[in-house]
């Protein structure tokens, strides 16, 4: 029966320090300020854009939601974030995604400072993480990092990848290699997804299909973390036949309450790193 790492405690502790690294941030006179921005009306964004507000006052931050209407044009947005750029007591922007069609995901990113690019996915940052330099990196993946190091050692082990998006897959992989795990990525093109995944010490699976992992294709004892969010029958779940895996794996992430606090923790870290080079 595995450990089920209970991501909202790892969360809750990593804020303390945070908290604490706020309080003398601000007794120095820095207020770490993180600005973001929401465009149209999406249930999803707007839910996360409330837990990262809760998080940010829970530590300190202090940040400021802009909202916008869908029909805000490529050009307004990206004025804005000049804007925001310049501003010296900003320390952190953050853009929701997903944009609206009228505007270039892209060009938004790369508009954003690599300096305040608290999301870590600017090429300039996403390049830094790369080749092992200190930089700001992603939240998802480092949050999955940082609770993959309470369970195990890293280095030697095989983790297996399951997705290959830019935001998520792509970087988990490259923090584990950096950190000197053997690293395998899969895909929808992947052939035998099973004969993969049953190879892994650490399985990771961010695909965003509920019961895409089932028991039969993890190796008894894996570290098993499960990225996925989704809706079924109005619950959500992961990726992974969560009972069924719980009774092989050695340690497993619950969905809710897993890798997802995580992501908004290593957001507020990141912030927190840009107010702290002063
Ligand atoms: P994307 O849709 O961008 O990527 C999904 C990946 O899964 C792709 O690489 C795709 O392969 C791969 N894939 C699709 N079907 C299969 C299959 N049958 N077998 C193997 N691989 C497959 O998703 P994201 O990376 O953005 O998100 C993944 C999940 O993680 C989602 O459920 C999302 O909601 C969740 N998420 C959770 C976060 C959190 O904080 N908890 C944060 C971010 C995401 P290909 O490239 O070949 O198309």
């Amino acid at each position: 029966m595995a450990v089920v790492i209970d991501g909202k405690q790892v969360a809750a502790s990593y804020r303390e320090t945070l908290k604490e690294r706020v309080t003398e941030l601000r007794a120095r006179g820095i207020v770490p300020k993180l600005k973001v921005v929401l465009i149209g009306d999406d249930p999803a964004s707007h839910s996360y854009v409330r837990g990262k507000e809760r998080a940010a006052q829970e530590i300190g931050i202090d940040s400021q939601v802009l909202r916008f209407d869908e029909t805000i044009s490529e050009k307004e947005l990206l004025d804005l974030i000049d804007l925001m750029n310049e501003d010296e007591e900003v320390h952190g922007i953050l853009v929701q995604l997903p944009l609206p069609k009228q505007i270039d995901e892209s060009r938004v990113i790369m508009r954003i400072s690599p300096e305040k690019d608290v999301d870590g996915f600017h090429p300039e940052n996403v390049g830094k993480m790369m080749l092992g330099l200190d930089t700001l990196l992603p939240c998802t993946p480092h949050g999955i990092l940082h609770l993959a190091k309470t369970q195990t050692e890293i280095a030697g082990k095989h983790v297996v990848v399951v997705g290959r998006s830019q935001i998520v897959g792509k970087p988990v992989g490259m923090l584990f290699l950096n950190e000197s795990a053997t690293v395998t990525y899969c895909h929808s093109k992947t052939d035998d997804l099973g004969a993969m995944t049953r190879q892994a010490d650490i399985l990771i699976v961010a695909v965003g299909r509920a019961g895409l992992v089932t028991a039969d294709m993890v190796k008894p004892g894996a570290l098993v973390i499960d990225v996925g969010v989704n809706r079924v029958e109005g619950r959500l779940v992961g990726d992974v036949d969560y009972e069924a895996v719980k009774e092989k794996a050695s340690a497993i992430t619950p969905v809710p309450g897993g890798v997802g606090p995580m992501t908004i923790t290593m957001l507020m870290h990141n912030t927190v790193e840009v107010a702290s080079r002063g």
